[in-house]
Formats: structure tokens, sequence, C-alpha cells
């Protein structure tokens, strides 16, 4: 029997590259006919970058994306508040990628299709409905706009991984709600710009309500680099967040008026946020912890089963985290209820930490309290809040999500290198 996957993510793919390696067939079903490379940066943590190493995607991703060295917070005057290697430089085994977000999933789309043919994919079709049978499931197909069914897969198991708005966690948790916003919109873009602060660091500046994220994903040239940048404001309540839509187009007037005097020794943010073709604008939101993940042969999996605050660099390192472990039980336990038991006993508790872990501002929350302290600025950060202080914000975060560079290097690789 095959495994039916909703969804072409960085999960959903991820999923089905793993259980090619394993000899379990597949098929992912996708929502939108044709796959095109939208978002805009994330970061990949070691231990999920090791996975896609074993999935023998080393040198792709050295062509997508850039093994960041560092992480930089600065209050809102550009003044370093607290500094720390990243990766390899602090001392992973695996390095840390700022990648694209399309640019990672069109790598993982075409190496799906080079190993495994195009018969792997059924695009322009989504799963919302199933059926139990005797021996699975009958998984129901519907055009995407017009919701009239296409087909009929029947599969031993269907892995939901169709995201934040899952269309199959609303049907297993309809008691579950909606979104939680946090009254927060982020806007997004890409521009490029003249490198800073060596060229692979990633920069946190300002405070909860009034943030900029920036990072470069790839080089353009010796000089420049592309440049993703976050501006996370608090907004008013009655704004209008609901649509949870990637390609909700923004304008730079809502970013400009609170940066427009950001301009600091390393980073002009206002001349960045004028250099941006096309800025996006998205809602911060999270879901609750779910008590399960799992119901008889149907499971969650990556942003379907745990979206979060996009705080620490996890959302994506996660779905690739459960990927393999779904492809690991599957293989190991059969393609039925047991193995998707299995997984969700591993993955759910430590997931579920992280998104509580997120909303408590995960290592920004050390920005947070040197703001309060000193809201003007400083003259020297030691006497705002010790080094002691400042690393343990960074260490607590690591401590309750499990990426401390001991636990990490510790763990073996979920299933271990592909033979090519
Ligand atoms: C278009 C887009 C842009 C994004 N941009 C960013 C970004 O800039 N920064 C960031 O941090 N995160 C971004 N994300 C979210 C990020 O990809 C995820 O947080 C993370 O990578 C986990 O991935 P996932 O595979 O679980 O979910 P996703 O990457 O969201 O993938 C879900 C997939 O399921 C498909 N799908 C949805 N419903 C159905 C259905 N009923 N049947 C079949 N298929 C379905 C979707 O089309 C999508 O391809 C974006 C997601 C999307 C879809």
């Amino acid at each position: 029997m095959t495994v039916l996957i909703s969804g072409a993510g960085i999960a959903g793919l991820t999923l089905g590259l793993s259980l090619h390696q394993l000899g379990v067939p597949f098929r992912i079903i996708e929502a939108i006919a044709e796959l095109r490379p939208l978002g805009f940066g994330i970061n990949l943590q070691p231990h999920a970058v090791r996975e896609l190493y074993d999935l023998g995607l080393e040198e792709k991703l050295d062509t997508v994306g850039l093994k960041t060295e560092r992480i930089c917070y600065f209050n809102a005057k550009g003044q370093e508040v607290w500094s720390e290697p990243r990766g390899i430089d602090a001392g992973y085994d695996y390095p840390q990628y700022s990648i694209h977000r399309g640019g990672l999933q069109m790598m993982l789309h075409e190496t799906l299709l080079e190993r495994c043919g195009a018969r792997a994919i059924l695009a322009g079709a989504k799963v919302n409905e199933w059926f139990e049978t005797p021996q699975g499931l009958e998984v129901v197909l519907t055009d995407r706009q017009y919701g009239f069914e296409i087909d009929r897969l029947r599969g031993s198991v269907l892995v939901a991984c169709d995201g934040v708005r899952s269309a199959t966690r609303a049907k297993l948790f309809p008691e579950a709600g909606a979104p939680n916003w946090r009254k927060t919109m982020m806007w997004r873009g890409v521009a490029h710009g003249p490198k800073f602060l060596g060229g692979r660091t990633m920069t946190i500046s300002g405070t909860k309500g009034a943030k900029f994220v920036a990072y470069p994903i790839a080089n353009k040239g010796r000089t420049q680099s592309y440049i993703h940048w976050i501006a996370d404001i608090d907004v008013a309540p009655e704004r209008d967040w609901d649509a949870q839509d990637w390609s909700r187009r923004g304008r730079i007037d809502d970013v400009m008026p609170t940066f427009a005097d950001w301009k600091f020794d390393w980073l002009d943010i206002p001349a960045l946020i004028a250099g941006t073709e096309a800025v996006w604008e998205y809602p911060m939101i999270d879901r609750d912890p779910l008590p399960g993940w799992v119901d008889g042969r149907i499971a969650l999996l990556g942003d379907a089963a745990h979206p979060m605050y996009p705080i620490g660099s996890n959302g994506a390192s996660q779905g690739i985290l459960d990927a393999r472990v779904m492809a690991r039980e599957l293989s190991a336990l059969g393609e039925g209820a047991e193995a998707l038991q299995s997984y969700d006993r591993i993955r759910r508790g430590p997931v579920n930490d992280i998104i509580l872990a997120n909303r408590e501002q995960g290592p920004d929350a050390v920005l947070d309290e040197v703001a309060e302290r000193a809201p003007g600025g400083f003259e020297d950060i030691d006497a705002v809040m010790s080094l002691d202080e400042r690393r343990a914000c960074s260490d607590r975060y690591k401590e309750a999500t499990g990426l401390t560079v001991e636990a990490i290097n510790a763990q073996p690789s979920i299933i271990g290198p592909v033979m090519v």
C-alpha cells in the first residue's frame, strides 16, 4: 500500500524523500497546480541540516542557502546587546543555514522528481475528506478553486503536511479553534545591499512590538548580499489579520515610519526598506498545542501539527525532523496506526514545548529586558545586564527546545545517510 501525503511544502517533500530512501511507497498530493518559489528567508538549525545532508543534499543546500556564522541582538539604537556564534562556529557538528524558503522547496521538489519520477506528486488537488476502508483509507481529491471531486486515491495512511491552515487538522480537531494572533503583523521583503557584519550574520534589533530582523540569504557578487528582512510591528487589535495568506501584499508605508531613523553604522534599515521591490504581510500567529497528532490512520506533521511563532528559527527545522521520524517509524513498524502513534509519542511533547517557549519570546527576551532597564540606550551593556544574565536568556531557550550543542551533537541521526 501507499503512504498518502497531503502538501508538498518543506515537510511533505522531506517526508517523500525519506520514504523513498527507505523503500516505502508514497504519493504526495499538492493543492497548488504548479509549485513556485514562494516565501522569504527561513533558518535551518543544525539537527535539521544533518537530516538534509543524510538525504544527500549538502551540495544543493550550499547552492541555495548561506551558512550562518553568528546571531547578534541590538537595541533600537543599533547598540549590541548580545552576540553568539551559530552552527559550526558555535561547536555544532553541522551548520545552520539561512535560506530562501521557496528556493529550498524547489530544490527538494526537483530532487524528488529526479529520484522518484513525476508520478510521486499529484499537483492541483486538495485533500479535505477521506473514508476508512478495510485495508486503509480512501482519500477524496478535490479541485482547489471550485471544490468539485477530481479523483479518489487509496492508501495505507494519510500524513497531513498541509501547513498552518491544515484542512485535516480542522476536521480532526474542530474544537481546537482559530489561530492565536499576537496583535503583531510581520512585513517581509528581500532587497540587496552591502554585506554587513561579515556577510553571514543574522541580526535582531528592537523589542517586542517594534522589531527588525535582517539576515543575508545569498551573496550578490563579492560585496553585496540578498538580505531578507522582517519587520514585526504591534498593531491595533481591530486590524484585519485573518487572511493567513503568504502572498498578501503589504506597503512600504506600513513599515517605514516605525524604522525611519534606524540608521545604524552596520546597516541602514530605512535604505534597505526603501530598496525593496515588494513587501508582503502576514500575521504572527500560532495555535495551541494539541493533545494528539494522530487519529487512527491519519497524522498531522509540520505546521499542520504545530504552527509556532517564528521566533528562535524552529518552524521549518521541526517539520524536517518530524518527517524523518515519521519515515523511520513507518518503515520499522509498517504503514499503519502503530507507526503513527510511535511518531506522535516521540515528537509531540518536545515540539509542543517549543510552541510554549516561543510565546515567552524565546531568545529575543534579552532585548525586552534590556529595553526595560535602559529605554534610552546605554554606554556599557554590562552595567545594564551582566554577561551571565544575557547568556542565560539564550541558554534557557536552547535548553527548553533541546538546542544545546551537547544535546544536538549527542543525538544520533534519525535514519542515517542515503546510499547513492
Ligand atoms: C507559500 C508559502 C510561503 C511561506 N513563506 C514563509 C516565509 O517567508 N517564512 C517563514 O518562516 N515561513 C514561511 N512559510 C511557512 C514555512 O514553510 C513553514 O513554517 C515550515 O517550512 C513548515 O512547512 P510545512 O511543510 O509544514 O508547511 P508549508 O510550507 O506551509 O507547506 C504546506 C503545503 O501544503 C499545501 N496544502 C495546503 N492545503 C492543502 C490540502 N488541503 N491538500 C493538499 N495540499 C495542501 C500548500 O499548498 C503547501 O504547499 C511559507 C509557507 C507557504 C505555503
